[in-house]
């Protein structure tokens, strides 16, 4: 666990360097994000919290994707949320989300796992730093990044990495999705005093990192809108999964595929 602000605390997974971030409340009360990602990693954060003297009081969900949706018992019976639009997405998809929990990382208990509750307006109600949530369709329905403008924390969701590429919520594919994106990502952008940005896969940075990621991530979307070749750094390391996600997006805006990638340079 880092500090990145006072009270505001990030895990890092190993599977897809996923964040989880904890914000400290009153009387040693937590808001949760998107912990993740197995169930040893939920069991470490819950023991982690408990030897720090903090008990989760709320959980908070980005958007409906299945490692955006765990829940553990050892993090206690609290209420969880997600914006009102993920909450719904999330309900109607559970089959399938479920699926993917148990391909990914099995174990996890299932009763607990994407149980949330759509919040009603943009603030979360909880006994600690405000949480204004942020909500647009970037990357999936009803996103909802977190805000904490006391600290100038914004904990991004599926956006603002350092090592994914913008990755568009194609469905449906008629629906503009890099026109969705760029509406999301201005949303972000135009936040005032964002300090630190966490993005839910990668590597929390400061206000000058901020900014450099949204100019990569409009440069990658206008690329691609275009049609023309991605010159994007983040690509040059990505495995294979997020290779084939480029491709498939490139289609989008009618570019031709890439050459598959060599074997040396997936991870599966
Ligand atoms: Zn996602």
């Amino acid at each position: 666990m880092d500090e990145v602000a006072p009270g505001v605390f990030v895990a890092t997974a190993v599977p897809y360097v996923t964040t989880t971030t904890v914000v400290a409340g009153a009387d040693g009360g937590c808001l949760v994000i998107d912990p993740a990602v197995t169930v040893a990693e939920l069991d470490a954060i819950a023991s982690w919290l408990s030897a720090r003297g903090l008990r989760p009081v709320a959980g908070w969900s980005t958007h409906p994707h299945w490692d955006h949706l765990l829940w553990s018992r050892s993090l206690g019976d609290v209420p969880r949320y997600a914006t009102g639009r993920a909450a719904e997405v999330a309900a109607r998809e559970l089959p399938a989300l479920v699926n993917s929990v148990e391909e990914a990382a099995p174990g996890h208990d299932l009763a607990l796992f994407a149980r949330v509750a759509p919040l009603h307006g943009e603030v979360i109600g909880w006994r600690g730093p405000s949480t204004v949530v942020l909500a647009h369709d970037a990357h999936a329905p009803g996103h909802g990044a977190v805000l904490l403008p006391e600290v100038g924390v914004l904990v991004a969701g599926d956006m603002c990495s350092d090592i994914e590429i913008p990755l568009l919520d194609t469905e449906p594919a008629d629906g503009d999705p890099i026109g969705r994106y760029r509406h999301g990502l201005g949303v972000l952008a135009s936040v005032p005093g964002v300090r630190i940005v966490v993005p839910g896969h990668g590597h929390p940075g400061d206000a000058a990192e901020f900014r450099r990621r949204v100019t990569a991530d409009l440069a990658y979307l206008d690329a691609v809108q275009a049609g023309r070749n991605v010159a994007d750094e983040r690509l040059a390391a990505a495995p294979q999964w997020l290779l084939a996600e480029h491709d498939r997006q490139r289609a989008l805006g009618g570019g031709e595929p890439t050459s598959p990638p060599s074997p040396e340079q997936t991870t599966g």
